[in-house]
């Protein structure tokens, strides 16, 4: 069987989303008609000043927070960074608590601030399905009241959902602050910061149909926190910078959308996800799928799978993307990259398999899952393919 590149098939969802029609058409608005900033006291500038804050109103409102808990910023990484720096900084914290799985972003950040001898950085154990050691976790808190607590919600790329509730019993018990990096989850589940019980939850929009560069931290009000960026009064004093009133629009209504459609979305692309596990498992010999599958236990957009120890494993992504099939081999920022990704080399995964992320959104269909599994089995079988 020859695979012919036509067009694309998109099924890359955790590295980013195509952008909605409608949050694209509330930015074009904003861009076309509320050009002002927000923090000019003239006219337009109050319109742009009233958009925000409608848009922060709203946004706390879908996971029940307070407007006043809300602050924008450029991304999930800059919230992330938020979150741990500011705490660090701003309230002494001295002992951080994370795990080997997390996003770079949070990752990096512990290591960079422990290296600078601001804080020690714990590392909890995970299984070899990204589970959190949850005893380990409540030894370690209890070795180290008042540190930061930083375990994500879904993990990028094994899918593997957090016991937050009980990782907030935990923080709680041991006086601890938790924050959770919501980047792949948010606009996926239900939220209420209340029922999460996390002080400091990051967003951010482009993983959610939204558009790239902006996203928010939840920070609950009782904790004060000061601004890692300087420079302003903007965000309340939380984040210094000229507002992105059209990305914030962007965000708003990507958030809007996804809660709107929570129910039959969470049905229809974890009917994708069971789709393509049946698939794949039938049709590619000795695949092995990583992380937890269940939709309690697992993130029903993403799918990491590993195929076989093969000769033409390290161009195994090259020939998917070649014939027209856009996944990642980890995340985003590990693919294409020789060495393993850090959260694979923590779940044990085998060095000589290659894995396969492929995720899904609210566009995909079960066509793309039948010609990305097709391709995939023709490539493994050693078959061309015909640019
Ligand atoms: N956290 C997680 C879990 C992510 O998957 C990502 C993006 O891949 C980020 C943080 C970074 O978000 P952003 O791309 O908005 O900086």
């Amino acid at each position: 069987m020859t695979i012919m590149a036509t067009s694309k098939i998109y099924l890359d969802n955790a590295a980013t989303t195509p952008l909605d029609e409608r949050v694209i058409d509330a930015m074009c608005e904003v861009f076309k008609n509320n050009y002002g900033n927000p923090s000019a006291t003239h006219s337009i500038g109050r319109t742009a000043k009233a958009t925000l804050e409608n848009a922060r109103k709203t946004i706390a409102g879908l996971i029940n927070a307070e407007a006043r808990e809300i602050v924008f910023t450029s991304g999930g990484t800059e919230a992330d960074n938020m979150a741990i720096r500011c705490v660090v900084n701003d309230l002494g914290i001295k002992h951080i608590i994370t795990s080997p799985i997390e996003h770079k972003a949070v990752l990096e950040t512990c290591k960079i601030l422990e290296k600078e001898g601001r804080c020690n950085v714990h590392l909890v154990s995970v299984d070899e399905k990204g589970n959190v050691d949850l005893a380990e976790l409540e030894k370690l808190a209890s070795n180290y009241p008042k540190s930061l607590i930083s375990l994500m919600h879904a993990n990028n790329e094994i899918a593997t959902l957090l016991d937050y509730k009980k990782v907030s019993e935990i923080a709680k018990a041991n006086e601890c602050i938790f924050h959770s990096d919501t980047v792949q989850s948010m606009g996926h589940y239900a939220f209420d910061v209340k029922e999460f019980g996390a002080d400091l939850l990051t967003c951010s929009a482009h993983k959610l149909h939204g558009p790239k560069g902006v996203g928010f931290l939840y920070v609950n009000h009782q904790l004060k926190l000061k601004s890692m960026i300087t420079g302003g009064g903007q965000e309340r004093n939380h984040r210094a910078g000229t507002e992105n009133v059209a990305g914030i629009v962007g965000l708003e209504k990507a958030l809007q959308l996804a809660f709107d459609q929570l129910a039959a979305e969470q049905k229809q692309i974890f009917g994708l996800k069971q789709y393509a596990i049946d698939q794949l498992c039938n049709q590619i010999e000795g695949i092995q799928i990583n992380g937890e599958t269940s939709f309690e236990k697992a993130l029903y957009t993403v799918l990491s799978c590993s195929v076989p120890p093969q000769s033409n494993n390290a161009l195994l992504l090259f020939k998917l993307d070649i014939a027209g099939i856009c996944c990642s081999g980890g995340s985003a920022c590990n693919s294409g990259a020789a060495s393993e990704s850090h959260v694979l080399e923590a779940i044990k995964h085998p060095q000589d398999r290659q894995a396969i992320r492929f995720s899904f959104g609210r566009f995909s269909t079960q066509k793309d899952i039948d010609e990305a599994v097709s391709a995939l089995k023709s490539i493994l079988e050693n078959q061309t393919v015909q640019l």
